[in-house]
């Protein structure tokens, strides 16, 4: 999860589009999420959302090059039938967290009920309805949750903040095989190479400049826009978790 910036004027037209409103009725009449099913499911809204996320998940932070992209609704769609295209309750995710989180959404306090909003206001109440219910996943528009996210040696990710905690383990199940393997891989990649300049560094008395390019191409891909950047952060800032020589240690964090 890393905060990203959400433009909540800019919402897409087709959003607003009369067949929208139209359907919006028929649910709100129906108080079930009954029509236009995929009317959600726009180009428009899909491109906003790949520039907002850096195509990757709003959970895992996996990059969606090839992956599957889905528009997942935080509020879900069958309880809050009346957000169904609001724009401020739509994310992108991997097809895994959004079949992980389903209709999940555990709040504090109850959940509220539709109360005749208007279709012109459901894109801008989110923030009401977090103060009413306060939910526990967290919203990455909203929240920069980075310096709660921890990391341990086998690549598993957790938190000691209930809520960070409960999107990790309840709600997105990020501690799935298939990303605690290619996290690891990122890790073990960098291990591997700053392990080996080591090894030549302390037989051949070299400079520490052979260390320069792997660390500074490491220290660049922990960037928002990188795949897994939450991870690549918490690796930069307790290296002593994952790099046990002291020596080493200080060659890095002279990096840095
Ligand atoms: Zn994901």
């Amino acid at each position: 999860m890393t905060k990203v910036e959400k433009n909540f004027e800019d919402i897409p037209s087709i959003l607003k589009h009369a067949s929208r409103k139209d359907a919006f009725e028929k649910n709100v009449n129906a108080r079930a999420y009954s029509f236009g099913k995929t009317l959600y499911k726009t180009k428009e809204a899909q491109k906003n959302l790949k520039e907002i996320y850096h195509l990757k998940c709003a959970f895992c932070e996996k990059k969606l090059l090839d992956a599957d992209k889905h528009i997942e609704h935080y509020r879900s769609k069958n309880t809050y039938y009346w957000l169904a295209y609001s724009w401020d309750n739509l994310l992108l995710a991997c097809g895994n967290c959004n079949r992980a989180k389903g209709k999940k959404f555990k709040t504090e306090n109850s959940k509220v009920i539709y109360k005749n909003e208007t279709f012109e206001e459901i894109h801008a109440l989110g923030k009401s309805y977090d103060e009413i219910e306060k939910p526990f996943i967290i919203h990455p528009e909203k929240e920069d949750v980075l310096q709660y996210i921890k990391y341990d040696k086998e690549g598993k990710v957790s938190s000691e903040n209930p809520r960070v905690q409960h999107t990790i383990e309840e709600a997105c199940k990020l501690n799935r095989e298939e990303l605690v393997q290619k996290r690891l891989s990122v890790l073990n990649d960098f291990i591997n190479q700053i392990n080996k300049h080591y090894i030549l560094f302390t037989q051949e008395k070299s400079s520490l400049s052979r260390f320069k390019p792997d660390i500074e191409t490491f220290i660049e891909k922990a960037d928002k826009e990188s795949e897994f950047y939450s991870f690549r952060y918490f690796i930069l800032h307790n290296i002593e978790i994952f790099f046990e020589n002291k020596n080493i240690q200080k060659i890095l964090i002279s990096f840095w």
